[in-house]
């Protein structure tokens, strides 16, 4: 079907008016690499850009096994009984190649995958990490479009796919094990600094004591590192995502992180600096694909490549006759 710009509008209407089965299809498209595709999704991401930015853009990072699916179903479903509509998304550029459990996939999300207030997608299939988290990102506009006010951004914690996240999104939540001593050394440093939150999971039955220690732990170890925002201590909390435990607290505090945020201004910095990170991001990815893409250097850059590991070609030579190639 020829694109014109009545389809394009003919989607948008559709999608403001909340059309799940338009949502979906409007997500394909802008996941699609047909080059008509991405740019009927371009436009139809200009054209419901007044109609985005509304929601609560929350990011939920953990280890496998940490309760994420658990956390999201029952905090989601929270959610659309006190009247909001949730969508959930997920970052995970391995998705296809490990085999393993889809993030977003619905089955791990049984309340959430049944209740016409909830929009669940997997992650994109595969690609670069940059290229997944370019896709989703354009999705949570769609999903905004559509009048979705909360997004909840899933991500395992191991890798980069957590920092691309908190990139995309106003707060950052990771969740964590009980048992934090042993738990402490394998966590990367990194993810402490990036989170907004840290609730630690699991703290029911036998749990609870654990939790609570993990906390204290937690507490002391972020005390030590200089926050990322000087007007806002990330707290740590204590939930428990399968008996429906503090996850009320737990929104709570994403809440009273947006007033305070708002107020302050930085709310809308942190939007506006992560619009113009997104520019430039999508710009290298394209400048990169046109590189490989080209004829003239996809045929000289492996020869090159090869030259300077073999110290045949010093690095800045070969970037200059690429350079020449490109008449950059
Ligand atoms: P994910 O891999 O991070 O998505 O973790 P899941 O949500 O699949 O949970 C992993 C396992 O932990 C499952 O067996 C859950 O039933 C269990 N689990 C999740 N949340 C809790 C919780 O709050 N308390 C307890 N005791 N178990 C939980």
């Amino acid at each position: 079907k020829p694109m014109d710009g009545t389809d394009i509008d003919a989607m948008a209407e559709r999608l403001r008016a909340g059309d799940r089965a338009a949502l979906a299809r409007a997500i394909t498209l802008v996941e699609s690499r047909r080059q008509d595709h991405q740019q009927r999704a371009h436009a139809l991401l200009q054209a419901v850009l007044p109609d985005t930015g509304k929601a609560f853009r929350v990011g939920i990072t953990g280890v496998p096994g940490v309760g994420k699916s658990t956390t999201i179903d029952m905090l989601g479903a929270n959610l659309t009984a006190a009247g909001r509509k949730v969508a959930v998304l997920a970052v995970d550029p391995s998705s296809t190649r490990s085999g393993g459990s889809i993030l977003g996939d619905k089955t791990r999300m049984a309340r959430l995958a049944v209740d016409p207030d909830a929009f669940i997608r997997p992650s994109p299939s595969a690609g670069t990490l940059g290229g997944v988290a370019a896709k989703t990102r354009e999705s949570m506009l769609l999903c905004e479009a559509a009048g979705f006010d909360v997004v909840l951004v899933e991500t395992v914690g191991i890798g980069q796919s957590e920092t691309a996240v908190s990139e995309m999104v106003d707060f950052f939540l990771v969740l964590m094990l009980p048992g934090a001593g042993d738990e402490l050394q394998g966590i990367k440093k990194g993810i402490l600094e990036i989170a907004d939150m840290i609730a630690v999971n699991k703290a029911d039955g036998e749990g609870r004591k654990r939790a609570e220690a993990a906390a204290a732990d937690y507490r002391a170890a972020l005390n030590i590192l200089a926050p990322r925002d000087p007007n806002w201590t990330p707290p740590v909390i204590t939930v428990s995502g399968r008996a429906n435990e503090n996850l009320d607290g737990l929104w709570q505090q994403i809440e009273t992180h947006r007033e305070k945020m708002t107020r302050l201004g930085t709310f809308q910095d942190r939007r506006r600096t992560q619009q113009v990170s997104w520019m430039w991001s999508m710009l290298e990815d394209r400048m990169m694909a046109s590189l490989k893409n080209n004829p003239a250097t996809a045929e000289r850059l492996p020869e090159l490549e090869k030259a300077v590991r073999e110290g045949k070609v010093s690095a800045s030579f070969a970037v200059d006759e690429i350079s020449g190639l490109m008449k950059l």
